[in-house]
């Protein structure tokens, strides 16, 4: 199938072709002509599967048409997305599948001046792609006007749930006109996304992509166990012997983000932290580092890292595992991206033998365990409660629990009553 089979304008293919795409992706192939036809779209997909030029694309397409605005040029497209790098880069796309139209678009988060926001904004946009809070805040500046929206885009719906965003998004919802077109994209179906879609969406067509690397032959999975004392030692030696120049790192929390960072620092590996806490300067500069090779390790938590694309990365570390099965997933999908190879480890304590067993479940497969000689771990050493970083104790069983409750793993989406395979299933 060709994107020119998909009755995109010539202007869209044009700039399809300067970004050297031959084929749609599978994402893109299911949810072009729906959205094009004017239909809601429940999307099953994350990051990594061409979703974000799967929506963009027909939606430019859908702005070409007269608007019925009385006067001057209103947000007629508002995309909301979890983080800030999310948003910076679905506007990146805007502004490059955009480009040989005549629309405008910007993006608005938090962390940075809101003045020049407020004035770009001012000076009339079409498309305007934003976090939750800091577009609250410029309606409460009344710096924005979203009456006249005809397309709303959530961008990873599960993640902005997870971030605690819902009543922003129905505060948000409420200023929209009921009569618009929208667009529902998320990696998960938990309960709560299935209540918001109830609500939003109207006869949505659902599309839905298996997960890519979920059990991808492109990835490599492998996991080392060793003591939690050794994790670093471990990992330096595994940069250092076989000379990674590109590796990014999960840890469970930022505080944890930020020693792992220092003492790579110490060992002479240049490393940069990425997290909540820092700012969005500091996010930027180091993103910008990873991708120039400037610094060979990134190290993140797991919003932080969420959206990010980096092509081509070609090792991804689990420091420790994650609370959640399925962000071991989403992890794991930050390398062996476009057709690349990719290698995945997990680096895996006494205290994880739990999360690991989850995970094996949720992908449904075990991952090969390979044992450093230099880094046995002892079997002495007793499991410890995982701390969790905001002074919360989880014992491994109660929380999986937990967290099972919070994501069913076999989910029922939509008023016609199709079931609905959640990605990790479909894999
Ligand atoms: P996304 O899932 O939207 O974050 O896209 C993942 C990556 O795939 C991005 O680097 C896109 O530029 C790239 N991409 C999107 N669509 C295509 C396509 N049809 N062919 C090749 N690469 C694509």
């Amino acid at each position: 199938m060709s994107f020119e089979s998909l009755g995109l304008r010539a202007e869209l293919l044009r700039a399809v072709t300067e970004k050297g795409y031959t084929t749609p992706s599978p994402i893109q192939q299911q949810a072009i002509p729906y959205i094009l036809d004017g239909r809601d779209i429940m999307g099953g997909a994350q990051t990594g599967t061409g979703k974000t030029a799967g929506f963009t694309l027909p939606l430019l397409q859908r702005l070409m048409s007269p608007t019925s605005a009385k006067k001057g040029r209103p947000i007629r497209a508002l995309v909301l997305t979890p983080t800030r790098e999310l948003a910076a880069q679905v506007a990146e796309s805007v502004d490059s599948y955009g480009k040989h139209l005549p629309l405008k678009s910007t993006v608005i988060f938090g962390g940075v001046s809101i003045n020049p926001q407020i004035k770009k904004i001012r000076d009339g946009v079409d498309i305007l792609v934003a976090t939750p809070g800091r577009l609250l805040d410029h309606v409460s500046q009344k710096t924005v006007d979203l009456s006249q929206v005809e397309i709303l885009v959530l961008d990873e719906a599960d993640r902005m749930l997870d971030m605690g965003f819902i009543r922003d998004i129905r505060k948000v919802l409420a200023l929209l006109p009921k009569q618009k077109q929208t667009l529902l994209f998320s990696a998960t179906f938990s309960d709560e996304i299935k209540q918001l879609s109830n609500k939003l969406l109207n006869s949505p067509a659902l599309v839905e992509v298996a997960q890519r690397n979920t059990a991808s032959e492109r990835v490599t999975q492998v996991v080392h166990p060793v003591d939690k004392n050794r994790k670093r030692e471990l990992l330096s030696f595994l940069i250092g012997s076989q000379n990674w120049q590109q590796v990014l790192v999960f840890t469970r929390t930022k505080h944890g983000a930020n020693r792992l960072t220092e003492q790579l620092n110490t060992d002479g590996i240049s490393a940069a932290a990425i997290h909540g806490n820092k700012s969005q300067g500091a996010r930027t500069k180091a993103l910008a580092e990873f991708k120039s090779g400037k610094i060979r390790v990134l190290v993140a938590t797991d919003i932080a890292a969420r959206g990010i694309d980096i092509d081509q990365l070609p090792h991804v570390v689990n420091y420790e595992l994650p609370n959640v099965a399925e962000d071991y997933v989403h992890r794991i999908g930050r390398t062996g991206r476009a057709g690349n190879e990719g290698e995945a480890m997990s680096l895996v304590c006494v205290d994880e033998l739990k999360l690991l067993k989850d995970i094996e479940r949720l992908i449904k497969r075990e991952i090969p365990k390979v044992v450093f000689d230099d880094y046995k771990p002892d079997p002495s050493i007793k499991p410890e409660p995982i701390q969790n970083g905001r002074g919360r104790q989880t014992a491994g069983k109660k929380h999986t629990a937990n967290n099972n409750n919070r994501r069913p793993s076999s989910p029922h989406v939509n008023k016609q009553n199709r079931s609905y395979r959640s990605a990790q299933q479909a894999g």
